[in-house]
């Protein structure tokens, strides 16, 4: 395959971009470096072209030049407690510019893509591990805005004949083993990152957001799936793709950890002391999400590798130890 990576200079696109090159894949990447890094990009030597995906030339210029069959789009804001307090830059990033991305697509004859969706989709599922076909009720504007695209690629699918891999990330985490690449968001919101940083002495202690939910110890549960794990399946996803037909499938380890556990898996690890301090809820938080990820395994035959948390953590910490300012140092 020819393969676009858009908005593949950030964290999980910096790690599909290696599946996809491990696999015999040719790929350029495409983004605007608003959040991505070039220094994520530059080891492997693949095309790293800037542009934003809703500037319709620069785009349809690089699949023209590329070759380019198939997209797997990864630009987007993904913060949850970001997109209640400011809708319309998450409306406006990923479903307005997704819908620009799609005729960009349209207009220069491409007809494959994966999406990266969310379980930000399933809001506060009412049961768990949750499938791929539970209701899709998001409690955000951030599962909303991708939900949108979920439902424009359908109806893509169904008019023009594209086809399309739906892929609903449950909690990213961790690095590459290499030592290549890993998370840098600036600013940091992700809880594995943030609990890191304070045996990295860059924070004294941790806020948990909310020790009142309706969990076993007061704190909200998550599935966290190890990023290489997650870029195995886009590389499958993207084998998948038939035409006409959008596919969706759930990605976590159908295992939840509560805020306190992800915590003292870090004190473990680090064999450091974290001190937490309990604030309010972050809005737009569910209590729970956890993957059923059969489908994924059953259909694409997805093998996740590392599905430990203590794994994911090891593999976080050993890439932040060594990058304390990410990209930068
Ligand atoms: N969280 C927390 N303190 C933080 C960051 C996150 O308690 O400083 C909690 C957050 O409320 C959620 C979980 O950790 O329940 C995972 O949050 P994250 O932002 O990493 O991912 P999300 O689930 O929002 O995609």
């Amino acid at each position: 395959m020819n393969v676009l990576l858009t908005g593949g200079a950030g964290y999980i696109g910096s790690h599909v971009l290696r599946a996809l090159l491990d696999a015999g894949h040719n790929c350029a990447v495409y983004d605007s470096l608003v959040k991505g890094h070039a220094r994520s990009v530059d080891p492997t030597g693949a095309r790293l072209i800037l542009g934003d995906v809703a500037d319709s030339r620069t785009l349809g210029q690089t699949l023209d030049e590329n070759e380019i069959d198939t997209v797997i789009n990864f630009a987007a804001f993904i913060e949850a407690g970001e997109s209640v307090e400011k809708p319309e830059k998450y409306f406006h990033n990923n479903t307005i510019k997704g819908l620009e991305l799609l005729e960009t697509m349209r207009a220069g004859g491409v007809k494959r893509i994966v999406f990266s969706s969310t379980a930000a989709v399933y809001g506060s599922p009412e049961r768990i591990p949750i499938e791929e076909t539970d209701p899709l009720v998001p409690i955000n504007p951030y599962g909303a805005s991708k939900l949108c695209v979920e439902y424009m690629l359908r109806a893509y699918a169904h008019v023009y004949g594209i086809g399309g891999v739906v892929l609903r990330y449950f909690n990213v985490a961790g690095a590459h083993p290499s030592g290549e690449t890993g998370e840098d968001h600036t600013p940091e919101t992700h809880l594995v990152p943030l609990v890191l940083q304070v045996p990295l002495g860059m924070r004294n202690d941790i806020k948990i957001f909310g020790d009142d939910y309706d969990t076993p110890d007061g704190t909200c549960i998550r599935d966290y799936i190890h990023v290489c794990d997650l870029s195995e399946a886009h590389v499958l996803a993207a084998e998948a793709i038939e035409h006409g037909q959008i596919k969706t499938y759930n990605l976590g380890n159908g295992e939840g950890f509560s805020v306190r556990e992800v915590i003292e898996t870090c004190r473990e690890v680090t064999n450091h002391e974290i001190p937490s301090q309990v604030t309010p809820r972050r809005p737009g938080d569910p209590p729970g999400l956890v993957a059923s990820s059969r489908k994924a395994i059953d259909e694409l035959g997805w093998k996740p590798r590392f599905a430990e948390l203590k794994t994911i953590v090891t593999d976080a910490w050993a890439w932040h130890q060594n990058h304390p300012d990410g990209y930068d140092d």
